[in-house]
């Protein structure tokens, strides 16, 4: 007899005894041998699911997961350069495909910008450095439209004020062959897939994972 929480989970109506609400977060995190894996909590205002996980899950609360589901995940040949393009927790998906080819293709050709509001909402920044130490030849440009705390970005890593859009126009690397992969707000990704037109990149060669405003 299937588990009734799992039969219809979009459209069930749901027990009583459990509380029910549904969202969709990118995992953010390359495949484990032990099967875990890390989902990244932007907190929303006035959000349910959010104010709850951050105000009153703990350990030991169970949360039904379905999927994988979507398409971005790394598509390109193992000698084709990398452009990874994020806004905010948009570096989730990107950070997962990073992962994977620190471990398994170092030294490859990659570049990463990743947007965000403010300096402190920047997360998992010791990620990035490890990258870096492990492929000194990887450029990561962090972006904020304001600085906070005095914000200094990690050792090797760029950082500019500004949106990642316009930042990354002043990009001087010819992107013309690269693979370039772009998550965040829709409105954010349609100001960086212009970006990426006016660098020629062809649009068959760019993949976009777009989610809420
Ligand atoms: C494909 C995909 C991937 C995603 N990946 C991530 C990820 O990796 N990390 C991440 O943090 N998020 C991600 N999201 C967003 C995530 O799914 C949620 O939308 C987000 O966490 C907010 O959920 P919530 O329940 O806290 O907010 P909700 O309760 O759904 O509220 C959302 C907004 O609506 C407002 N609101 C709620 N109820 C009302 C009301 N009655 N009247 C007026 N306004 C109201 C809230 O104040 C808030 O601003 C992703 C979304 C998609 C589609």
């Amino acid at each position: 007899m299937p588990d009734p929480r799992f039969t219809k989970p979009w459209h069930g109506i749901p027990r009583e005894d459990i509380q029910w609400t549904v969202r969709a977060y990118s995992i953010g995190s390359a495949p484990r041998p032990d099967g875990s894996f890390e989902v990244n909590l932007r907190r929303v205002e006035g959000g349910r699911f959010t104010t709850w996980a951050f105000e009153e899950m703990k350990e030991g609360d169970e949360l039904i997961g379905i999927g994988p589901m979507g398409n971005f995940w790394l598509k390109s040949p193992p000698d084709k350069p990398l452009l990874f393009v994020g806004r905010g927790t948009g570096f989730a998906p990107i950070k997962a495909m990073i992962e994977q080819q620190i471990e398994f293709n170092p030294s490859r050709t990659m570049m990463l910008y990743w947007g965000i509001t403010d300096t402190s909402d920047f997360f998992r920044l010791e990620k990035l450095q490890e990258w870096k130490e492990k492929n000194p030849n990887m450029k990561i440009v962090l972006t904020a439209r304001t600085i906070s705390d005095g914000f200094k970005p990690p050792k090797g890593i760029l950082f500019s004020q500004g949106t990642v859009y316009d930042v990354l126009a002043k990009e001087p690397t010819v992107l013309r062959h690269w693979d370039a992969y772009v998550a965040g707000p829709t409105k954010t990704v349609r100001a960086v897939l212009n970006v990426l037109k006016e660098k020629e990149v062809p649009e068959q060669n760019i993949f976009v994972d777009a989610f809420g405003g």
